[in-house]
């Protein structure tokens, strides 16, 4: 027996973990100030929890171990040693840090919606680590603005006139009513007022600007009459349009359509806006995804001013894109809301060299990982599917693992109706619970997020980059052996 003291007097010194060869070690990652800082805490934390649990009475030790009331405080410095190791590389982790998708949902706005091409990071990087010509004209030698380098590349794809890019489409929603709308009438139709995830909302955002939204039509029908008997001559600042890009109405409906509102407009001298949402620079309904209206559709049914994400259907970086008719366009550009709204550099990097691939329509499609995953042909995601399942089958691991039909999701509030077909690798764990697998595998050192459907964990390999396979099955196999601890 021994007392509380003693135990707490047995704890290694500072110095002691602090010299040990393992910690050593860790002077080639860390800084010295971050290690010592790690090793206090550890041995301050095992001082509370014997200080706590030894309240008021005497404590056997074995040796090393203090065991009271069945829970076991190891002072040994070996283990000291190894927590100050894990704390060490914790502190020295990015908060932002990638994962593993593997819910099939394609632009999972919690996971970041888009991923770029790999081959852009060259142009990127270039432009991050070094001076650019980001507000500078090589050829005169003055000022230049940062949506050239854009501007003509949005114009060539999409027969625009004008464009520019702010830092959403939120941004360029508001920035686009501020300049168009403010203190006149836009009108909307009642079946278009969204709103998107995160509180963006129509009428909100109307608010914010300084327009005054006018409803017309019903929640199903709204009827080209019901735009032009809301024109008030001198007040009627624009007409909107609103892609319901994240739900649809069904059965008994009726909505006037881009270009026969962009015909009203024309006759009445009054912009039409298109709120496109999601940006497809392509057409998917040449891969069977239908009912998504192209960038290029937008701008030859007449839209004055049309916006965009770049990082939904696009397959870019997070960037509002505002693209029309040039008058308008640089009436924005002197809106002081745009200064507010900028874009920054590496944005207009990574968006100036995603558009550059759309120049090659062919090539785009196995480069943007969202439109390579968009249109992934079904024999290619089971032939996927049957390599991952091959690398996880282990007989003593897994009671049961299958392939499963299922579907992938477009996501980030595109395309709410379309399920792709897919393949999924279902998964029967043994031995713990399926929550308890899906936790493990969150918070694996490179996050493996994953569908639970009833008691299976379900993979969706459309979703999932070939050369993670083998990390994704070394970790379940690990987790599965550890299973007890
Ligand atoms: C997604 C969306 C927005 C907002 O775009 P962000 O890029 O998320 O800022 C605005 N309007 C519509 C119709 C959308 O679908």
């Amino acid at each position: 027996m021994q007392t509380k003291q003693a135990l707490l007097r047995s704890i290694p010194k500072v110095d002691d973990v602090a010299n040990h060869e393992r910690v050593l070690e860790l002077m080639m990652i860390s800084s010295r100030q971050v290690i010592m800082d790690a090793i206090r805490k550890v041995i301050d934390q095992r001082r509370n929890e014997i200080l706590t649990l030894t309240a008021s009475v005497d404590v056997s030790i074995d040796t090393e171990t203090a065991e009271i009331k069945g829970k076991s405080i190891d002072i040994d410095v070996e283990a000291i040693v190894e927590d100050v190791i894990q704390a060490v590389y914790k502190l020295n982790e990015m908060s932002l840090r990638r994962v593993i998708n593997a819910t099939g949902v394609i632009l999972h706005t919690n996971l970041g919606r888009a991923s770029l091409y790999s081959g852009i990071k060259e142009s990127l990087w270039e432009i991050a680590e070094n001076y650019s010509t980001l507000e500078f004209n090589i050829a005169t030698g003055k000022r230049g603005s940062r949506y050239d380098h854009v501007e003509e590349i949005l114009t060539k794809l999409t027969g625009a006139e004008a464009a520019m890019v702010v830092n959403n489409n939120a941004a360029a929603v508001l920035l686009i009513l501020s300049t168009l709308g403010k203190g006149k009438d836009v009108i909307v139709s009642r079946g278009e007022l969204v709103e998107i995830g995160g509180a963006f909302r129509i009428p909100e955002i109307m608010v914010q600007s300084g327009a005054n939204l006018v409803e017309v039509g019903t929640t199903n029908k709204t009827h080209l009459y019901d735009y032009e008997r809301a024109i008030i001559n001198g007040e009627t600042g624009a007409f909107l349009k609103v892609h319901t890009s994240n739900y649809r109405i069904l059965g008994f409906t009726e909505e006037v359509s881009l270009s026969e509102l962009a015909t009203l407009g024309r006759t009445h001298d009054i912009p039409v806006i298109h709120d496109l949402g999601s940006g497809a620079l392509i057409d998917f309904s040449k891969f069977g995804i239908e009912g998504e209206m192209t960038v290029h559709e937008s701008v030859a049914s007449g839209a004055d001013i049309i916006c965009f994400s770049g990082d939904k259907l696009l397959g870019g970086p997070q960037a509002g894109i505002i693209i029309g008719k040039k008058h308008w366009i640089e009436q924005m550009k002197l809106n002081p809301l745009t200064r507010a709204f900028r874009i920054d550099k590496l944005t207009l990097a990574a968006l100036e060299a995603t558009l550059r691939l759309y120049f090659d329509t062919d090539k785009v499609i196995s480069q943007i990982p969202l439109l390579e995953m968009m249109t992934m042909p079904l024999e290619i995601i089971r032939e996927r599917a049957t390599h991952l399942r091959d690398l996880l089958s282990d007989q003593n691991l897994v009671d049961h693992i299958c392939l499963e039909e299922g579907a992938s999701q477009v996501g980030g509030g595109s395309m709410p109706l379309q399920e792709l077909p897919t393949v999924l690798v279902k998964i029967n764990p043994v031995g713990l619970s399926v929550k308890q697998l899906e936790t493990h595998l969150r918070q694996s050192q490179m996050p493996i997020i994953v569908r639970i459907q009833k008691d299976h964990i379900l993979l969706d390999v459309r979703t999932i980059n070939e050369r993670d396979f083998e990390y994704i099955s070394n970790t379940i196999k690990q987790i599965l052996r550890n299973k007890e601890v």
